[in-house]
């Protein structure tokens, strides 16, 4: 089979791999579409071999081509996509529903090869079922939408509330449809880039700010502040503008990340937080019990129903084959992708 593996720094190429195997807990999907993560574009970058070893990518949709005989529930042919991180499902944090803080779990696409190939192996327990009319081109945007999901689903009810998404990247854009569909009055969403502001108000966003011209917290403060922040930007601006804008008692969901910036701010803007009796939650992958959480389910069915749209958010797509492609325009920095999708 055809896999797109990295070959040194922000060199990719199709090669030819060995059909993998799998076992009777194990499924082989074949792949249709796999979009290329904010994850996977830092590993493109890293001046790591390892990641010229295994085959990336967790963003998937595909159809399943083999079964093992332990796996009950599915048919061949059957569209899926799949959870990729794969617990212990045995320690403490795992019994509790914890998955994402398992300290013994392995991924498929960054410790075992994943979508970036023509077929990809997954514990059965990680399928997440797709309907048969489910477009398989929207597929890719499962995960990224699971990712969402997780910390919204830990608030109480939005109706009516005034929400703040800072950056407009892939997940920034699917958390405004979210909000929207949970029925917020005001979606403030905050960018540098007009035409992701624009793309985020024709998706539901109220109020477009774009922080190189227009002053977030005085629009924010026009609207009574922000009742949750969904900061979706990692960068330092963004983790700063959220303090400011919300409102007291306010809620602080810290999505984006950016592990290479120091993170550095005044005192007093700091103690706003304590000031202002903001909660801060912290947001790590998309899982929640019963395995692999609603979060899944949720994604699914609201990119099927059209309650999430896609248009305007995959803005590249590209054969397997031109790999080496699709990552060089993820890398141009005037090349304007959002999320960028391989088609096996
Ligand atoms: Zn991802
Ligand atoms: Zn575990």
């Amino acid at each position: 089979m055809i896999a797109g593996l990295r070959n040194g720094v922000k060199n990719f190429e199709a090669v030819e791999r060995q059909m993998p195997e799998i076992n009777d807990d194990e499924v082989l999907i074949k792949v249709a579409f796999a979009g290329i993560c904010g994850s996977d574009i830092h590993r493109g970058e890293e001046d790591n071999a390892k990641w010229d070893t295994i085959v990336l990518g967790h963003e998937f949709s595909g159809v399943i081509e083999k079964i093992g005989a332990n796996v009950t529930g599915y048919k061949l042919g059957q569209k899926v996509s799949a959870a990729p991180l794969c617990p212990c499902h045995k320690c403490d944090a795992c019994l509790e529903g914890n998955f994402s803080l398992c300290k013994g779990y392995t991924f498929v696409g960054s410790r075992k090869d994943g979508a970036f190939a023509e077929y990809v192996v997954f514990p059965g327990k990680n399928l997440v079922p797709l309907s048969d009319d489910f477009p398989l081109e929207k597929g890719a945007l499962i995960e990224p939408i699971t990712v969402c999901l997780h910390p919204i689903l830990r608030l109480g009810n939005l109706l009516g509330s005034t929400v703040a998404v800072t950056g407009l990247g892939g997940i920034g854009l699917l958390a405004v449809q979210i909000f929207k569909a949970l029925g917020a009055k005001n979606i403030i969403v905050s960018d540098v880039v007009d035409e992701k502001i624009e793309l985020a108000k024709k998706l539901g966003a109220t109020h477009g700010v774009n922080v190189l011209r227009d002053n977030l917290v005085e629009i924010a403060a026009g609207l009574g502040g922000a009742e949750v922040v969904f900061e979706a930007s990692g960068s330092l601006p963004g983790k700063k503008s959220a303090i400011q804008i919300a409102k007291g008692r306010g809620k602080i969901l810290l999505v984006g990340t950016n592990p290479s910036q120091e993170v550095v701010m005044d005192g007093v803007l700091f103690e706003l937080v304590s000031r202002k009796e903001l909660e801060m939650i912290g947001s790590w992958m998309n899982y929640s019990a019963p395995w692999p959480g609603k979060e899944w389910s949720i994604a699914a069915w609201m990119l099927e129903t059209g309650m999430i749209k896609t248009d305007g958010i995959v803005t590249h797509t590209y054969p397997l084959k031109d790999v080496q492609i699709a990552f060089n325009a993820v890398y141009d920095p005037k090349e304007p992708t959002i999320k960028v999708v391989l088609e096996a």
